[in-house]
This record gives structure tokens, C-alpha cells and sequence, in this order.
């Protein structure tokens, strides 16, 4: 019986519909997941009671849960439903019915129970700008039938859009809760974008532009309200549009997106957040941001105490390394292997000081606890650069016949432009260890995991400015789950 204070009538045909944003499922567990929507049109009530429903088979004959969840107006009307004593292993269907509409269904999976000897075929996505391309390669995600996405951060971008654009970020550069709001819905308006998200269950984390380019901690650029209120805007608009636990809401400026899901006997993903707790970028300056500066210019970036994950952050993680499942995926933002630049004739080589290059001592933490554990199967997986990069992780770059103690896939973007693939090809050549690098394309990274071998397809579009540009395979690679390093495959 529903609260009488409750809207449950049906809605006026001219306040559009209430479902335009899609569903999505997120935070897959043996038990469970969390169901995602958004109301949206004219003239909605305060409280919104919305029911959800999840059921065996896709016509909905056979119900295994349903419940009602109040959408509220201070919340943008968002839904994230949780149903629990599901089984494990197993797809399931669902859909959300209020105002007189129903949603459009999604499929969503659970995660095998913990001693279940699973598979893993999962997509890594990052940064897919708007205003930059389509999105056919979420159209590709859609049909390739996979257990799970794990998106990697700059879901949204804040800036404005450039007056050639293909399509428009509408109102420039957002930084309240409003604008945030707005630039969510644009993007998730793509019919592409949303049939990826009702097709399987999504992790995800954030990077710099769901909040501010470059952004570190609560460093970041002047607004009108101060930089932790936009930062609250952001963060409050985040958890709004995604399929995360009702418990995460966020508070003031935090936002907790740290966490692991368990595949099975099969893998652990370590889920990272390098923005919200890190040391501000070396040698920053007064009004923050990155820049690209040799050890000469920049003394502190070798400073032990600067950290991209910030000291708890590193503990825990440090804690939870899995030293029975074969795998331990380390999903975060950015790429995590040294990409110095050479210096010019001969010179000093110059690094990034917004992703790994720029905090090595943090870096050579980690990877020496990877080491230390003699773990074999760590697969580091980000985004961030708009580039593929695989590589061979060592705790000394600097060394050629180093021991390899991890293994990194960081995806290409969505949309995001890149650098010239001549100017990677340069850097590439001055650090072997990467073992591929190609900027031109844009795509997603598929990687199959089995018990001994896990198995990685770059995949790319043909043209990112055609909503339907096919979708190929630009090169595969593999890793052993006992040998850490690039095979190729
Ligand atoms: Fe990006
Ligand atoms: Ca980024």
C-alpha cells in the first residue's frame, strides 16, 4: 500500500516522457545488483512512488522481485533499486513503471557465487565526449553480449563545446548542480549510450571531467560557489545518474566509489579513485592543473610522501590483494606504466604530472607490493589519455631487463580526440616497455578471463562521427595468469 502523499497518477501527454534517460544496473554481487532510473518531463511531483520489477524472462511472466522506491525531486528523481536473494551466475530482466509508463526493459546479470569456477568477459570504456563523435562503438558494446562494463571515468565532460561541434554540450561549461544535471541528461539522451547500459550490469569510476579538468583533491579550478561546493554539485549529480548503492549518496563533497567486486574463485576488481584524495599535481602552482616538466624543473615530484590515492586508499588497498583467485584486476583512472617524454637533443626527459608519471613513489608503492606478494596475476586496467597502451609494469622502468610484476590495458577513448599518432610513436620508442601504443583510433578493450589465460581485443570504430560506423578488432593480446607481461595473442 502506498503512502497517500505518494504521485501515482498518470501524467498529461504534453509533459513528455518519463522515462527518456533509459535504465541501467550497476554493482553486480552474487545476490544482486542495483537497479537504475531517472524520471524526467514536466510536472512532477515532490515524491515520485516508482515501481520496479525484475523478473526471469524478458516478457516478465516470471517476477522474482519487485518493490516501489520513492523518487525525490531533491535527488533529480533518481532510482536506484536494490533487490537481493537472487542467484547467482544468472541474467535477469527488468523495468520501472510509474505515471502511468513503463521504462525500457534492461538485462542485467549477478556475479557467481565465491567458490564458483567462473569466466569473465567484461568491456573497459573511458572518456566519451559528446561533442566529439558518436557513440556506435556503445552501440558494438551492446550486441557483444558481455557480463559486465567497467567504465573508467569522464563519463561526462564539463567544459563547454567548441562552435564546430558535431553535436553541443548545451549551456557552457558546467560547474552547479543544475548545469551537472543538465550535461547528464544530454548524454545519457544517446540511444547508443543507453542500450549499452540496459545490456549489462556496470562498474564504474570517475575521472577529472565529471567534476573539472585536472581537478586533484579539492584543488581545482575558481568558481562562483568555491571549488568543494562544485565539487559536491558534481558528485551529488554522479551518484544521481549512475547505478550506485543508496548507502554511497553522497555527503557534502565525498563521495565513496572505492570498493572490490569478487568474480567468482576467479578474479577480484580493485575499483581505485585517484582524483578525490590524491596530492595536488607537482610543482602545480597557485591555480593548480598539470604540466609536463623534467625532475631538474621539479624537485617535489620525487617527494616519497605525494600520493595519487592518498595514504588510506593505499592501505586498503594494500590489504586487499587476493592471494587465491588467479586474477587481481586493478581498475583505475589513467595510465599507470612510464611514458617520459625524451628530452630534446639528449636531454632530461620530460613526464605528465597529472597521471602516474607524476606521483612515482606512490607508483613504485604499489607495484613493489605486487612484488612483494609475488602475485602473477595483476591486470591494471584505465583510461584517461585517449590512447591504447599495453604494457609490461616494473617497479623500475628504468631498467631493460627488469623484472615484469604486472600486466596494463589502458582503453583508448569513446570519442575523446587525441594526440598525433607521430608524437606517440616518438615517446613510445623511449619506453620499451610499452608494447603498444596507438592514438588514432577510438574504442573499448574486451578482455576474456579464464582460470589460466585472459585474452584482450582492441577494439575499434571505423569512423567516430557515424552513429553506425562498424566496429572492428585492431590487434589482440593475452596474459597468463601465473606470468605477468604482454603476450602477443
Ligand atoms: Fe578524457
Ligand atoms: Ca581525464
Amino acid at each position: 500500500m502506498l503512502a497517500p502523499w505518494l504521485s501515482t497518477r498518470g501524467s498529461a501527454a504534453s509533459t513528455g516522457p518519463r522515462f527518456a534517460l533509459g535504465v541501467a544496473s550497476g554493482q553486480p554481487r552474487p545476490d544482486g545488483m542495483v537497479l537504475w532510473t531517472r524520471l524526467t518531463g514536466e510536472g512532477l511531483a515532490d515524491r515520485v512512488a516508482v515501481r520496479w520489477e525484475i523478473a526471469h524472462d524478458e516478457a516478465f511472466a516470471r517476477l522474482v522481485a519487485h518493490g516501489v522506491e520513492v523518487a525525490e525531486a531533491a535527488w533529480a528523481h533518481s532510482v536506484h533499486a536494490e533487490p537481493a536473494g537472487l542467484a547467482p551466475e544468472r541474467s535477469y530482466w527488468y523495468r520501472f513503471i510509474a505515471l502511468g509508463e513503463v521504462s525500457a526493459v534492461g538485462r542485467t546479470r549477478t556475479a557467481p557465487a565465491p567458490d564458483a569456477a567462473a569466466t569473465l568477459d567484461l568491456v573497459t570504456a573511458s572518456c566519451q565526449r559528446y561533442d566529439a563523435g558518436h557513440y556506435a562503438a556503445w552501440r558494438q558494446v551492446a550486441r557483444d553480449d558481455v557480463d559486465l562494463v567497467l567504465f573508467l571515468g569522464d563519463y561526462i565532460y564539463e567544459s563547454a563545446s567548441p562552435r564546430q561541434a558535431l553535436r553541443r554540450h548545451e549551456g557552457g561549461r558546467a560547474a552547479t548542480l543544475d548545469q551537472y544535471r543538465a550535461r547528464y541528461a544530454t548524454y545519457k539522451s544517446d540511444p547508443a549510450l543507453q542500450a549499452a547500459h540496459a545490456a549489462c550490469p556496470w562498474l564504474l569510476v570517475w575521472d577529472d571531467h565529471e567534476v573539472a579538468n585536472d581537478y586533484a583533491g579539492l584543488n581545482g579550478p575558481a568558481s562562483d560557489a568555491g571549488f568543494a561546493a562544485q565539487r559536491a554539485a558534481a558528485y551529488q549529480a554522479y551518484w544521481e545518474h549512475q547505478p550506485f548503492q543508496k548507502a554511497l549518496r553522497p555527503r557534502g563533497p565525498k563521495m565513496r566509489i572505492v570498493g572490490r567486486c569478487d568474480w567468482g574463485r576467479l578474479a577480484r576488481i580493485h575499483l581505485l579513485d585517484d582524483r578525490q584524495y590524491r596530492d595536488p599535481q607537482a610543482c602545480s602552482g597557485a591555480h593548480g592543473g598539470s604540466r609536463v616538466l623534467t625532475r631538474t624543473d621539479c624537485a617535489e615530484l620525487d617527494d616519497p610522501a605525494r600520493s595519487l590515492l592518498g595514504a588510506e586508499q593505499e592501505r586498503w588497498l594494500a590489504g586487499g590483494w587476493d592471494l587465491a583467485r588467479p586474477w587481481n584486476v586493478v581498475a583505475q583512472q589513467t595510465l599507470m606504466a612510464r611514458f617520459a617524454a625524451p628530452g630534446a637533443e639528449g636531454g632530461e626527459p620530460r613526464v605528465w604530472t597529472d597521471g602516474w608519471d607524476g606521483y612515482p613513489a606512490a607508483r613504485r608503492r604499489l607495484l613493489g607490493q605486487v612484488a612483494e606478494r609475488a602475485l602473477g596475476g595483476v591486470v591494471v586496467v584505465g583510461g584517461d589519455v585517449h590512447a591504447s597502451y599495453v604494457a609490461d609494469l616494473k617497479t623500475d622502468f628504468g631498467d631493460p631487463r627488469g623484472k615484469v610484476v604486472a600486466t596494463e590495458f589502458c582503453g583508448t577513448s569513446i570519442t575523446s580526440p587525441s594526440l598525433a599518432q607521430a608524437r606517440i610513436d616518438a615517446i613510445a620508442r623511449f619506453n620499451p616497455h610499452v608494447r603498444h601504443a596507438r592514438a588514432d583510433r577510438r574504442g573499448y578493450t574486451r578482455l576474456r578471463f579464464g582460470p589460466e589465460r585472459m585474452h584482450a581485443e582492441l577494439r575499434v570504430v571505423e569512423d567516430v562521427m557515424d552513429p553506425a560506423s562498424t566496429v572492428s578488432t585492431a590487434a589482440r593480446f593475452a596474459v597468463d595468469a601465473g606470468r605477468p607481461g604482454v603476450l602477443v595473442d
